[in-house]
């Protein structure tokens, strides 16, 4: 696409897209039946069962935690959705051994109508459980070290593979992702702060998505050097918002340094059970940027 505005001209490109668009428009959009009905059928519903137990016993203090932070509900009754946590602190974001991923396979394959689910936050999901058959989930998943209970928080963090693996990056995104989980490894301290998305692209290609964290951090080159932009305000929520640039960049200790201040900032200033987000776009960027640069 970039090769055909560059060649054509933004207007021209554009104007060809309209006519593109408005030619689809005259085809109209009465498809055959039976198309309709071979894309459904990819979208039809597992069988569930029906009268089944609501309930979900929360004994087990270690359990009953998990199924707050990493357990959905589900629209059938009985059932769950369960997320499991690809961010164990110190780890590669999105990583999982062969080994590990076996286990998860024939977890969704038993208890999960043969259904497994990756998301873009690099986590996976088995999207249906019995909620009978969530402790057994839960206890399969914590011997393999699968049973982090850190969604959405500080340390489940979006990172591209960066200059570790990427030919097109202009500077790492795995070790920021590690220390800065490592630097908030206390998992009372996290769960203080709530809901805090912070995603990590090694260059401006995006593909962590730092443009749409709460807290983005954007790799870029400085003179030969990696160099790491911070941006603060962005969501990917439906309230989506494009986060914005602080000010000058930091080398890999200095962003995390720089974060951690922003953190302790919107801990300072924020009201009783405000989001981070929440709070960033009630008192503005300045506040932030004072303490980031003092
Ligand atoms: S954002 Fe850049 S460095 Fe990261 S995976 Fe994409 S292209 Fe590679």
């Amino acid at each position: 696409m970039k090769i055909l505005v560059h060649e054509l001209g933004a207007e021209e490109f554009a104007r060809q897209v309209e006519e593109e668009f408005a030619h689809f428009v005259t085809l109209g959009t009465d498809f055959p039946q039976a198309e309709y009905d071979r894309i459904a059928a990819y979208f039809a519903p597992p069988p569930f069962e029906t009268g089944l137990s609501g309930e979900i016993d929360r004994s087990d203090p270690a359990f009953a935690l998990w199924v707050d932070r990493q357990v959905a509900a589900h629209k059938a009754p009985g059932y769950a959705i369960a997320n499991i946590s690809l961010k164990p602190i110190g780890g590669i974001p999105g990583d999982i051994s062969a080994e590990q991923m076996d286990l998860v396979a024939d977890l969704a394959e038993r208890y999960s109508f043969d259904e497994l689910r990756a998301t873009h936050a690099q986590n996976l999901v088995l999207p249906h459980v019995r909620k009978s058959d969530l402790y057994a989930v839960w206890q399969a998943l914590d011997e393999a070290g699968l049973a982090d209970v850190n969604l959405d928080l500080v340390s489940d963090i979006i990172a591209c593979p960066g200059l570790d693996y990427c030919s097109l990056a202009n500077a790492r995104s795995i070790p920021v992702a590690q220390k800065l989980a490592e630097r908030f490894a206390d998992i009372d301290r996290q769960r203080d702060l709530g809901e805090l998305k912070i995603k990590i692209s090694g260059c401006i290609n995006a593909c962590g998505h730092h443009h749409a964290g709460h807290i983005g951090i954007l790799g870029v080159d400085r003179k030969g050097t990696e160099n790491y932009q911070l941006l603060l305000g962005g969501s990917g929520a439906e309230d989506t918002t494009p986060a914005k640039i602080t000010g000058p960049g930091f080398d890999e200790d200095g962003v995390v340094d720089a974060v951690e201040r922003a953190i302790e900032r919107y801990r300072a200033v924020r009201e009783p059970g405000e989001r981070f987000l929440d709070t960033y776009r009630r008192v503005g960027m300045e506040p932030f940027k004072e303490a980031i640069y003092g």
